[in-house]
């Protein structure tokens, strides 16, 4: 997907840098082409006038036919050195006859003379003119050619300041850059169009992955839900069918026993029903809170206590941590306790040895519900995914402690849904810490129903 984004990206680019590159070599390209031509123009002025540099009377004639035969020759002007300065003797321009140059263009001629070389300048002309019948427009570019004028033995005897327009290459190029710019607009349409049809492509591809997450979640659904009831059940067909065909045989204490397994399998059963109802409820937002004024530390102390007698069978110790005076929150009582049960019977069964904190305080943030654990703790990845549904890690340490993976999914919903927040930090090998906030209630007790 990343890659045909940036394909994508980069065909656009590269067709405007292609464009670009294209149109400024043409151009410059073209421009050393025009002044070549100006310069052989002014050579072959030269030619023409081999004859007729002693006679300046015949030059102007042999001048003006010759810029009836060069196209894109706006003005000629054939200047004569007189001391040091420079008079026109000639010109297309009969305004200029016998005028003395000056300025920059004065610069120019000396340095043309001296290194008996010709110069090329580009100039704009800065108001429309006409030229002995050559119209030249406003703010049209010339190559302004200044060229010694040689007789027969190579002496300089004139110099030469020809005018070449560039006026036809110019509109040839913008008309190329305006061609160039409509395909180019157009080639961007054509991208833009595959971008959007891509995009639907980019959303096949989102939608396949999210199929694939639901698949996924079926098979974990159907082998989770399959061993969780495949455990208890067995347990239970087992010892009733033991109580009903040997029940005369047994003593009272393996009666007592059996009879205790098929609760416990049967509050396992329950346990796994509770739980799929609880995940369908809250997926279709039918789960209905009786939110009340309820003392966080009276509710965690009383399911703290629940634990102690599960905690001291595996030979832990329970550390409780409680604030000194009663901290209220709004909440729904019995899904808070159903929070702590989960939170809680997590840390005692995930813990092999050591010891299970509870922690009930207040800060600036709420009430806070923290719950450490010395058990199996858990790496990097594993915490990330921990509240996603039905997910269980699965290693030796967890191969035989029965579970649905659901209860964290369902605890961080209902946490949400009572305006709380759910922290976990965990070390592999070492222990987990999860930390529950929920807002305080501030003063009055509020009670209210809320449809979710
Ligand atoms: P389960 O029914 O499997 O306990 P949960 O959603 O409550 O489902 O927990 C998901 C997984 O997170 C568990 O399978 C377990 O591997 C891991 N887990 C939860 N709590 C702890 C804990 N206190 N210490 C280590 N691992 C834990």
């Amino acid at each position: 997907m990343i890659y045909s984004l940036l394909v994508v990206i980069l065909i656009p680019v590269l067709i405007v840098l292609n464009t670009y590159i294209i149109i400024t070599k043409m151009q410059v390209n073209l421009d050393e082409e025009l002044r070549y031509k100006a310069q052989l123009a002014a050579h072959s002025l030269n030619v023409a006038l081999l004859n007729y540099v002693d006679e300046p009377n015949e030059v102007e004639e042999v001048i003006t036919n010759y810029a009836k035969f060069t196209k894109d020759v706006k003005n000629i002007q054939i200047i004569k050195k007189i001391n040091d300065d420079f008079k026109i003797v000639a010109s297309l321009n009969p305004e200029d006859k016998g005028r003395l140059v000056e300025g920059q263009d004065k610069t120019m001629l000396a340095i043309t003379w001296y290194d008996k070389n010709e110069i090329s300048t580009e100039m704009r002309a800065d108001k429309r003119m006409e030229i002995a019948g050559q119209e030249i427009s406003f703010d049209e570019r010339l190559w302004a050619v200044r060229t010694p004028i040689v007789n027969k033995d190579g002496n300089e005897v004139y110099l030469a300041n020809i005018w070449v327009s560039t006026k036809n290459a110019d509109i040839n190029i913008a008309n190329t850059v305006t061609v160039a710019g409509i395909v180019l607009v157009l080639t961007i349409i054509a991208v833009i169009l595959l971008i959007l049809g891509n995009s639907r492509l980019f959303q096949y591809a989102v939608l396949f992955e999210k199929l694939k997450e639901v698949d996924q979640m079926k098979d974990d659904f159907i082998s989770t839900a399959s061993h969780e009831l495949r455990t208890p059940l067995t347990i239970i067909r087992g010892n009733a069918s033991i109580l009903v065909e040997d029940f005369s045989r047994l003593k009272k204490e393996e009666i007592t026993n059996m009879h205790e397994q098929i609760v416990d399998s049967t509050n396992r059963l329950n346990y796994l029903v509770n739980d799929l109802l609880d995940v369908s409820r809250i997926e279709q937002n039918r789960i209905k809170l009786e939110l009340s004024e309820v003392n966080v530390l009276e509710i965690g102390r009383k399911i703290t206590g629940e634990f102690k007698n599960q905690a001291k069978e595996k030979g832990l110790h329970i550390k409780e941590n409680f604030a000194d005076k009663p901290l209220f929150s709004n909440l729904d009582k019995a899904k808070f306790e159903q929070i702590l049960i989960n939170i809680i019977g997590n840390a005692v069964k995930y813990t092999k040895e050591g010891e299970v904190e509870v922690g009930i305080t207040s800060n600036e943030k709420g009430n806070s519900i923290l719950v450490r654990d010395t058990g199996i703790g858990m790496d990097e990845d594993e915490r990330k995914q921990l509240f996603s549904k039905f997910y269980r890690i699965r290693n030796e340490n967890t191969e035989n402690i029965p579970g649905t993976g659901l209860g964290l999914w369902i605890t961080k919903q209902l946490i949400e849904m009572m305006q709380g927040k759910i922290m976990v930090e965990s070390i592999k090998g070492v222990g987990s810490q999860f930390t529950i906030t929920f807002p305080k209630n501030e003063g009055k007790l509020t009670s209210q129903n809320k449809q979710k």
